[in-house]
Parts: structure tokens; C-alpha cells; sequence
């Protein structure tokens, strides 16, 4: 499944807009992630979302992965992308495990709570950079916007949609990237937050072609320009070589009753539900090689 993320320039080129329906791509990310409760739900998709606008800002091999630690220090929601647009997230098993089953009745803000923090963490494999901050808004669209400014000193605005349907399924999902150049004149981010909010520009312009789109951006914002179309994807970087960690997590005497009985040891990864399966063989050389 693939969505595509909408590149362009807006206000004689002086900021550039990214914007995505999002929707198979997040409806495929949270199926898997199996949360049942509400606001956890919204926090982990609204956070999946954003990652999938930042992966049109990155290069070559760059990445982005992204850490939210809730006022429960305990719970920590997880998204990365890279420049191939590959997205994906999930939550701790702490965070899954308590919700999971119920559906509290709690809100996204009440989830987030006052000592909230985002932890990013962008570059390249060998040379990265961390930046950290709080979440005063505790809405995490405005907390990532805050992100930017604080640690590269650069006004975004983000706005992510998610609607959810009878059955707390996902909808439908888009979301909006506004990022200031050098030489913006003051005031024009503010412009563009209440044009997209005053006339609900992004699912019009969302169902439009380029011609169209940049006919409609023109119109608001002038002398603007649609850019390129980017494609994301959900994908999983997990290996059979990752979960060894797990193997080497039971005891001998597991590992040998495994061996002895002739049966193979499965694991799951709980992120894109593959399978990896370790047979008798490969377990009885990991116990001569520990
Ligand atoms: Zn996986």
C-alpha cells in the first residue's frame, strides 16, 4: 500500500508545503499495532503521520527516528522514516499491554500528560543527530512544531487529521507540513494556518491534480508551485539476526529441551506480525557458541 506525499512552494516560493492522504498507509501501520485504546491510538497514527511528511525532508541514506516518552515514563511510542519514504511505528510493550484490551476513556491530552518529551534522532547511520524537548501542548502536532523551533530554530506548522469509524477502525488520515525559508516575510506561516483552518483546504486540494492543486494554491497563496509527488510505504527493517536477542534471552535448559524434543523455538515481530522461525539445528549452535 501506498500514499503520496504532495511537495510545493507557496508565498513566491518563501515556504515550502508538504501535504498527504495518508490514509492506507496509517491504516495498515495501526492495524498491526493492535491498540484498542483511543488515545493511545491517536497518538501512536498522529505520530506515524508526521514521520511520513519529515521523510520528504531527508537525503540518500538520512533517516529520522522518533521517540515520544509520555508523562508515564513507563509508555513510549516509536516512529522512524527514511528518504525512500519507508514509515513505520509502533508502541512499547509496556504501553501495549495496558492498552491492549480496554478503551479508557482518557483524552490524547490526558494521555500525553504535563512531563511529556520528543526525542529525535536524524542523520545518517554513522552520524547523527539528537535533539530533545518537552510536549507543552500535549497534542503532539503543535509539540512537534515546537520540536522544530526550539532545536533547529525553524517555524513549522503541522496539522495531522485522523478519523476513525464505526468499529474505532482508521478512516481516513491526511496531514499538513508548512516550513518557512529563509527570507519569509513575518506573519506568512500565521496566514497559512488560517487559510488551511478557515476555508478546510487540505481535503479539497487532497482530491485535486497538480494543475489543479497549484490553480487552488494560487489563489490563496501567490505565485505558488507544485513541486513532485513522493511515494511512502510501510515498511518493517526486521531481520531473523534481530531476534537472536530473544534466544539468547531463555535459559539453556529451554534452549536444549527445544533441541532435545526436536521442535523449533518461533518468534514474531510485533511490529509487521513476520515470522522467524529458529529450527533444532541453528538452536543447538547457538548453545556451543555461548
Ligand atoms: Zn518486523
Amino acid at each position: 500500500m501506498t500514499n503520496e506525499i504532495i511537495k510545493a512552494l507557496v508565498l513566491d516560493k518563501s515556504i515550502r508545503l508538504y501535504f498527504t492522504d495518508n490514509t492506507k498507509v496509517l491504516q495498515e501501520i495501526m492495524k498491526l499495532s493492535k491498540i484498542k485504546d483511543k488515545a493511545c491510538y491517536l497518538a501512536l497514527a498522529k505520530a506515524v503521520s508526521i514521520m511520513s511528511l519529515l521523510s520528504v525532508t531527508l537525503k540518500t541514506t538520512q533517516r529520522i527516528s522518533t521517540v515520544i516518552t509520555v508523562t508515564n515514563k513507563k509508555h513510549k511510542i516509536y516512529a522512524d522514516t527514511d528518504a525512500d519514504g519507508n514509515v513505520r511505528g509502533y508502541v512499547n510493550q509496556a504501553l501495549l499491554e495496558e492498552h491492549q484490551q480496554q478503551n479508557s476513556v482518557q483524552s490524547l491530552k490526558e494521555f500525553i500528560g504535563p512531563n511529556a518529551s520528543i526525542r529525535m534522532m536524524k542523520g545518517f547511520e554513522m552520524n547523527q543527530f539528537t535533539g530533545i524537548t518537552d510536549m507543552p501542548y500535549q497534542n503532539i502536532d503543535d509539540d512537534f512544531a515546537y520540536y522544530f523551533k526550539q532545536s533547529e530554530q525553524t517555524n513549522t506548522i503541522i496539522q495531522t487529521n485522523i478519523e476513525f469509524d464505526n468499529n474505532h477502525g482508521l478512516a481516513k488520515s491526511y496531514g499538513i507540513y508548512a516550513q518557512v525559508l529563509p527570507g519569509t516575510k513575518e506573519g506568512s506561516l500565521e496566514y497559512i494556518r488560517e487559510q488551511f483552518e478557515a476555508e478546510n483546504l487540505a481535503p479539497m486540494l487532497l482530491g485535486m491534480n497538480d494543475a489543479e492543486i497549484e490553480k487552488e494554491l494560487n489563489h490563496h497563496f501567490h505565485n505558488s508551485k507544485v513541486m513532485e509527488r513522493k511515494s511512502i510505504q510501510f515498511a518493517c527493517h526486521c531481520s531473523k539476526e534481530m531476534f537472536y536477542g530473544f534466544l539468547f534471552s531463555l535459559s539453556d535448559e529451554e534452549l536444549q529441551k527445544a533441541t532435545e524434543s526436536n521442535t523449533s523455538v518461533d518468534t514474531k515481530c510485533h511490529i509487521c506480525g513476520r515470522q522467524y522461525v529458529f529450527s533444532p539445528s541453528e538452536i543447538k549452535i547457538l548453545l556451543q557458541t555461548r
